[in-house]
């Protein structure tokens, strides 16, 4: 199953949306495979941010998500990568579309509250970037009891 990295942004989380956005992302389907929170030091969200080097906005974004805690995920879904990126939004929320996580959660083209990668290729990287193989867990197919008056809706998006 595909995986992909997914980033709640410490605007998210001092607004306490962490609770929202995770029961959003399950109710669409994915699968919190591995989950933790970390406050960047400058030095780890340059590099995590790399590709941005040479652009304007890359000095903000590093002091914006060193700032305060994140809360990192690994999240596996069919098509997880594409399928995140679309319910996450647009970069600016003034762009993001309505629905979306940003547009509903971002204040500004910075504090844009999550962040999700944008390929398969930079999936592999970020996940790695922040997860050891063994804090990523590859759930038993296994089933436990149902919850009888509670069936989980899944939706496309
Ligand atoms: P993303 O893939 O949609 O997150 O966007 P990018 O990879 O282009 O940029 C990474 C992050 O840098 C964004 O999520 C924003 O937090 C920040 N950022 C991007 N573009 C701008 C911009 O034009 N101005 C400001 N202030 N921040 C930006
Ligand atoms: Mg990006």
């Amino acid at each position: 199953m595909e995986k992909t990295l997914f980033i709640i942004k410490p605007d998210a989380l001092s607004k306490n949306f962490l609770g929202e956005i995770l029961d959003e992302i399950q109710k669409k389907g994915f699968k919190i495979i591995a989950m933790k929170m970390v406050k960047l030091s400058k030095k780890k969200a340059q590099n995590f941010y790399m590709e941005h080097k040479e652009k304007p906005f890359y000095k903000p974004l590093v002091e914006f998500m060193s700032s305060n805690p994140c809360v990192v995920c690994v999240l596996e879904r069919k098509n997880a990568v594409k399928f995140l990126r679309k319910i996450t939004g647009a970069t600016d929320p003034r762009n993001a579309k309505k629905g979306t996580l940003r547009k509903k959660y971002a204040q500004d083209g910075r504090h844009n509250a999550v962040h999700a990668s944008d390929s398969l290729k930079s999936a592999k990287r970020e996940i790695n970037f922040f997860f050891k193989k063994s804090e990523i867990f590859l759930w038993k197919k296994k089933r436990y009891p149902t919850l009888l008056h509670r069936k989980l809706k899944i939706s496309d998006g």
